[in-house]
């Protein structure tokens, strides 16, 4: 039930592990520390990571006449989660699904989860472009979907398929609310220094090319999973670190 949500932002990436669900889950830290409700949805049904990432691994979800109750970071309840993580027994079992459950459990997490009143909603959902997008696309015609966030690595591999990522968005009409460069960068903890581990700036040529915005660029930092794991957003527990000035600014233009 999206009734009560504000805005919803779907979270794009064209490869796995260029730090897609790190981003959703600090963006959703981010936005609750700044006293928003928020609502973190994981529709990577066969690699769900959100679960593990905020440490809710052993959560369950309870069921309400009017469907599944969220499980909640914190007593105030101000970040709610779902995940496909929370449904399965455990963190070694795989989903072997074809297309038709994936979509019927899809619609399930956008239609049958009591999210309430909620500022933001943020999509985290699998790499590429594949029936979970798709599903939810349809799902969210009849509510306001603000638009996608795309993320990627700089290197020339991981911008390539980030093209994919701007077509279909293009071609199923949701708005690119812009693109966010993760692992841009290793500050050095000593001397502070910036060292481009891969190419720089790819994700801002693709985005000028693409004609979206650039959302900015958050260096590779090993605390940032951390905090994470800690339930903590690195607005504050990273304060003033560039990765926290990072999605500082990426909120700030949502
Ligand atoms: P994806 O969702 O794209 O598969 P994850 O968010 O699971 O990627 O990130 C993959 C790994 O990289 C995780 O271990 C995460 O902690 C780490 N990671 C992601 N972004 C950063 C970063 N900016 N600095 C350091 N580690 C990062």
């Amino acid at each position: 039930m999206l009734d009560g949500v504000k805005h919803i932002i779907l979270i794009l990436s064209g490869k796995g592990g260029v730090g897609k669900s790190t981003v959703s889950t600090q963006l959703a830290l981010a936005l609750k520390d700044k006293g928003f409700k928020v609502g973190l949805l994981d529709i990577d049904l066969c690699g769900p990571s959100v679960p593990y990432l905020l440490q809710l691994e052993n959560k369950e979800i309870l069921q309400c006449p009017e469907g599944w109750v969220p499980v909640y970071t914190d007593a105030e309840q101000k970040l709610a989660v779902m995940s496909m993580g929370f449904i399965l027994p455990n963190r070694n079992n795989a989903v072997v699904w074809r297309g038709p459950r994936k979509t019927a459990m899809i619609q399930q997490f956008v239609n049958n989860v009591c999210w309430g009143e909620l500022d933001y909603l943020i999509i985290d959902t699998p790499p590429g472009t594949s029936d979970e997008h798709i599903t939810v696309m349809e799902n969210l015609k009849t509510v306001k979907c603000d638009g996608a966030l795309i993320v990627t690595t700089p290197q020339a591999v991981a911008i390539e398929d980030v093209r994919k990522e701007v077509t279909f968005c293009k071609k199923t009409g949701i708005p690119i609310l812009g693109i966010v460069e993760n692992m841009s960068g290793f500050v050095c903890p000593h001397c502070t220094e910036c060292t481009n581990v891969f190419a720089s700036g790819g994700g801002k040529s693709l985005a000028d090319t693409a004609k979206v915005p650039f959302l900015g660029s958050i260096p590779l930092d090993p605390r940032l999973g951390q905090c994470s794991q800690k339930g903590e957003s690195c607005l504050i527990a990273l304060k003033d670190s560039p990765a926290s000035v990072a999605i500082q600014g990426v909120i700030t233009k949502l």
